[in-house]
């Protein structure tokens, strides 16, 4: 069917490389997407700096993506989840995100930052007709398991987020839908990333560090920093929840035991079920989430990862072939 053009991780900690390759062929069960649009995520960024344990080098990374379904020309998403054995115990119980054979786009099979890729046709998702496919592709994975880690706070009315970034700019809206209070911690002195909080519905805007003005039921962490673990847990009342909901973070720093006492729980999110994405896409349109997205050409991907790297977005980058 020709060649395409794809951004290529051949050795982590190395830009990607712009090479063409031959367009890929879908096997039983697959389907060929052309990809209109790909979201980067943090997780993207620790594939590429090599904080993730064996990627499938070369590989092209991406796991948020809107394409057209060549054979059909359905519109579909694709998430980090890219497949599952279907037959493990986690499989069978519900808790697919945790199974030990669980295949992932962008990481374990190749990704959207390219011109087409193949998908497992059951872990494709229609989308929600209303989003254009710059606006959908955050909506993959910033929303997707942001949400599964919201999940996690239950009914948390005091709501905090640690990191402000592709997945906190959705969930300040699904939060501030739900009548909840957000609270936004950033980098210190990020006043662009505190007002942009503020603009998406947070009551409270401030430093990572500063103690919010009222104590938190639950604390997202978005930000890859385990420095956080113990400023969150000192923020949450007696019996309240904080959520690691990223998939890399660097070492948590020791912490007194009181800080945990009180049935204060501390737990991580990993990947997600196709019913988080059932969920969460049927919710979106509903809030409505509106997604800030800044596009960047396939060829500009290492540009962007920088972008991400330094923090000097707002919302979600999307790379578009
Ligand atoms: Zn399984
Ligand atoms: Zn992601």
């Amino acid at each position: 069917m020709g060649f395409m053009r794809a951004m290529v991780l051949s050795a982590p900690g190395q830009p990607l490389r712009l090479e063409e390759r031959p367009v890929p062929a879908p096997g039983p069960g697959e389907r060929l997407l052309k990809v209109h649009a790909c979201g980067l995520c943090r997780t993207d960024l620790h594939v590429v700096d090599g904080e993730l344990p064996r990627p499938a080098l070369p590989l092209v990374p991406g796991h948020q993506v809107v394409g057209r379904d060549v054979a059909t020309g359905r519109r579909v998403g694709v998430p980090w989840l890219g497949g599952s054995c279907g037959s493990c115990g986690y499989c069978a119980s519900g808790r697919e995100n945790l199974c030990p054979d669980a295949a992932f786009t962008g990481y374990s099979r190749d990704g959207g930052f390219a011109e087409y890729v193949v998908a497992d046709a059951r872990f494709c998702f229609p989308l929600p007709e209303g989003y254009p496919d710059l606006q959908a592709a955050p909506l993959l994975c910033a929303g997707l398991i942001g949400y599964r880690a919201f999940r996690f706070a239950d009914d948390a009315r005091r709501l905090g987020l640690y990191g402000f970034g592709a997945a906190a700019h959705i969930l300040a809206q699904v939060a501030a839908h739900e009548g909840r209070t957000v609270f936004a911690f950033t980098k210190p002195g990020d006043r662009r990333a505190q007002d942009f909080a503020r603009r998406l519905g947070a009551a409270w805007a401030g430093d990572a560090g500063d103690v919010p003005p009222e104590p938190l039921d639950a604390a997202l962490i978005f930000a890859p920093a385990g420095e956080l673990v113990p400023l969150a847990l000192r923020d949450v009342v007696p019996g309240g929840t904080v959520v690691c909901a990223g998939i890399h973070m660097s070492d948590i720093p020791s912490f007194p035991y009181r800080l945990l006492w009180g049935e204060r729980t501390l737990r991580s999110v990993a990947n997600l079920t196709r019913e988080d994405g059932v969920r969460f896409l049927d919710l979106a349109p509903r809030v409505p989430v509106r997604t800030e997205v800044v596009p960047y050409r396939l060829e500009q991907a290492n540009e962007a990862l920088a972008a991400l790297r330094e923090g000097r977005v707002d919302g979600a980058i999307v790379i578009v072939p």
